[in-house]
């Protein structure tokens, strides 16, 4: 059967392996796959007054964002997952300093350039206290795709509260027991991590994975915002709450039920 995405993110692979990964990156991300993505690597976007930078790094292109007012010299830095000189890189280009990381979750996707970026001097991390431990298992890997990141630094999930331009955190048990996602109200900006993709949910068939928890975080936390917020997912392209509440066939199956 040919498998309805586009996979750009490998190289210096042969066929069989790229099927192989496509195939188990499918399995990863989604419970079922909808429409899948496009390579969305490096595009700068502008909702409101404030800058959306997507960086796609490591095998299963996960989106780093860095996020930045123009008249700011800080930016948040979301899932810094691979790539610590890629994201370096952007951050030069857009003439930022990094004043804060912010995890959506806790998973080996998400965190592994951390390290690396950490090194170069200190940065709050936020993390959802309820990730904690699995952010810092040794089991938190994926087998052939991705080894369990040593060397983290500490996180915190108390200083956004009354931290400059923080967004609001959403907290959304379902795919992790910590997930959360960042809400920027006056901009009208979600990062919604794993939780909610364009046209798909997050799997909740992994180690703390809760169905029931996902779809009421999905019910009680996603679809009350206002149909107008853009969505910036942890994999794929961004979309925005009005277009999901009404196309995603899963996200509707799950909160209706
Ligand atoms: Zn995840
Ligand atoms: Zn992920």
């Amino acid at each position: 059967m040919p498998l309805p995405i586009e996979w750009h993110g490998l190289k210096g692979v042969g066929e069989g392996d790229f099927r192989n990964q496509r195939i188990i990156v499918q399995v990863w991300l989604h419970t079922r796959i909808g429409k899948f993505f496009d390579k969305t690597s490096k595009t700068e976007k502008k909702a409101g007054y404030m800058n959306v930078k997507t960086i796609q790094v490591g095998v299963l292109e996960v989106n780093s964002y860095l996020v930045y007012h123009e008249n700011s010299e800080d930016a948040f830095l979301i899932d810094p997952g691979a790539d610590a000189e890629q994201i370096r890189e952007t951050v030069r280009q857009c003439g930022k300093q990094i004043k804060a990381v912010l995890l959506t979750h806790g998973h080996v996707d998400h965190i592994g350039a951390l390290p690396e970026l950490a090194a170069d001097g200190h940065v709050p991390v936020f993390l959802h206290a309820d990730d904690v431990r699995l952010y810092h298992s040794p089991d938190n890997a994926i087998t052939g795709l991705i080894s369990a990141v040593s060397g983290l630094p500490e996180t915190r999930d108390d200083f956004l509260e009354n931290f400059p331009d923080a967004p609001r955190v959403l907290h959304t048990p379902g795919h992790t027991p910590g997930s959360v996602c960042f809400y920027f109200q006056q901009e009208g900006i979600l990062f919604s991590g794993d939780t909610l993709f364009c046209q798909s949910v997050g799997r909740t068939d992994l180690p703390g994975g809760s169905s029931e928890r996902m779809a009421e975080s999905l019910d009680n936390k996603i679809i009350p915002l206002p149909e107008e917020v853009s969505v910036y997912p942890g994999h794929g392209p961004s979309t925005s709450v009005g277009t999901e509440r009404t196309r995603n066939t899963l996200l509707k199956k799950l909160v209706s039920a």
